[in-house]
């Protein structure tokens, strides 16, 4: 059987969807496992530019199945106006091409406006989230205070659920931020016009897999953000609420037997990383405007500025340890063209003494870069398509990150569009 994990190594944005998008067409079904509607996975094909949040980046090709696993937050507001928006574009999204797990939970209406609240709260402390209620919503997945999918298929039941939630939930927006509570009429509107649509892709996306398992199908799971968010193993507090890596993909796709094979890990030719927190190999001031431009660096999903710096070896080597990544997808590196000296973050200093190991959190703030410098190149690298063809300093940058990650660089990708990657033999 053919199963295969696409993962970010870094803070995210490393360009999965670019890469699913590219390997979908070798897959029957592409799933999402994790996370939410907070993701902005890029990608520009030959039906325009999109940025999915929610969908899988296997929308966009005929005949593949998508799924939203049980690990995912389910945000039936942002996800109908997202096949609504896709489908305007000339995408259908149908119950044959879509399929809900009946038990994803779903994010309910107070959870962003709770996230909003929380990170008004917590002022010039805040964790920099998207306000799109994951956190909230991952909270009350773990109390046990939302609702599944598949209540929808028993509406009785699930108004009385609803009705026992929404008095819980209206103690803490009240009582403890001040804000106005929910009413029953609010939760009927929003189920008639965001659930009801949905309901028609919600089914037993498990008993679903087992079938596709069975008849031989291939599979690929789709992963949001990166190593360093993951909430077990990333840098905690300033991680997502969910399990970023290719480990948890079983359990938040569906099928516990369902293991991928190959973990191709993601990684950006330089850093990027949105929201707070410390990211040791940050750089700024002109050098690093020059190259958030260059990169356009700017959120799929917010518009917000990225914090841009060089690569970031320690860092990323840890990424792919906790990937178990069996291969790299290094994209962007057309970006770095044009620049006379590639800085590189090869090691960390912490305390005056120099480390390769990836720090516990708290110790990551007092950690500075040690720099070393790759030659540049100074030509457009962008419609190169064979490896032998990038200039021999490319070629020594792609070489020197591989072995000090210790992981083979298949694909190096020099645009956003489909076809503009180098496949390496390996
Ligand atoms: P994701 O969240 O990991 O899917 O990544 P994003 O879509 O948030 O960010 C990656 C951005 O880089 C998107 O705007 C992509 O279109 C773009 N991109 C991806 N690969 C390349 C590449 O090789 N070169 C260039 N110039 N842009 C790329
Ligand atoms: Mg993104």
């Amino acid at each position: 059987m053919n199963t295969c994990a696409i993962v970010g190594i870094n803070w995210g944005d490393e360009g999965k969807g670019r890469i699913v998008d590219l390997l979908t067409e070798n897959y029957d079904v592409v799933i999402r496992y994790q996370g939410g509607g907070n993701a902005g996975h890029t990608v520009i094909n030959d039906r325009g530019k999109f940025a999915l949040h929610l969908l899988p980046s296997g929308i966009f090709h005929d005949g593949v199945v998508n799924v939203l696993g049980n690990g995912v937050a389910l945000d039936p507001e942002n996800l109908m106006k997202e096949i609504r928006e896709v489908a305007a574009r000339g995408v259908s999204v149908t119950t044959d091409n879509l399929k809900i797990s009946a038990r994803a939970s779903l994010l309910l209406p107070w959870h962003r406006e709770q996230d909003a609240l929380e990170e008004a709260r917590l002022a010039d402390k805040q964790y920099g989230s998207t306000k799109q209620g994951i956190a909230p919503f991952y909270s009350d997945k773990y109390q046990k205070k939302t609702v599944m999918a598949g209540e929808l298929f028993h509406p009785e039941e699930l108004r009385e659920h609803l009705r026992d939630l929404l008095e819980w939930k209206n103690l803490t927006l009240t009582k403890v931020y001040g804000s106005r509570p929910y009413t029953t009429e609010m939760l009927d509107g929003w189920m008639r016009e965001w659930c009801e649509p949905m309901r028609p892709y919600v089914c037993d996306t498990g008993a679903w897999l087992k079938t596709a398992k069975a008849a031989g199908k291939s599979i690929l799971f789709e992963a949001q953000l990166g190593s360093l968010r993951d909430l077990d193993y990333g840098i905690y507090p300033y991680t997502t609420s969910s399990n970023t890596l290719a480990a948890y993909a079983p359990i938040g796709a569906g099928l516990p037997s369902l293991r991928p094979d190959r973990v191709i890990g993601v990684v950006k030719a330089y850093s990027t990383c949105v929201g707070e927190g410390p990211f040791v190999c940050e750089m700024f001031g002109e050098e690093a405007e020059r190259l958030r431009r260059a990169g356009q660096e700017y959120g799929a999903k917010t518009g917000r500025p990225r914090r841009v710096g060089p690569i970031d070896l320690v860092a990323t080597r840890y990424g792919v340890e906790m990937q178990v990544a069996t291969e790299i997808a290094l994209t962007k590196l057309d970006v770095l063209s044009g620049m006379e000296k590639i800085p590189v973050c090869s090691r960390y200093r912490i305390r005056g003494e120099e480390t390769d190991e990836f720090p516990f959190p708290t110790e990551l703030r007092k950690a500075e870069p040690v720099m070393t410098y790759m030659d540049g190149w100074q030509c457009d690298i962008s419609g190169v398509r064979r490896w032998e063809e990038l200039p021999a300093a490319a070629r020594a940058y792609v070489t020197m990150i591989e072995n000090a990650i210790g992981c083979p660089i298949s694909y190096v990708s020099v645009g956003a569009e489909r076809e503009s990657i180098i496949i390496r033999q390996s």
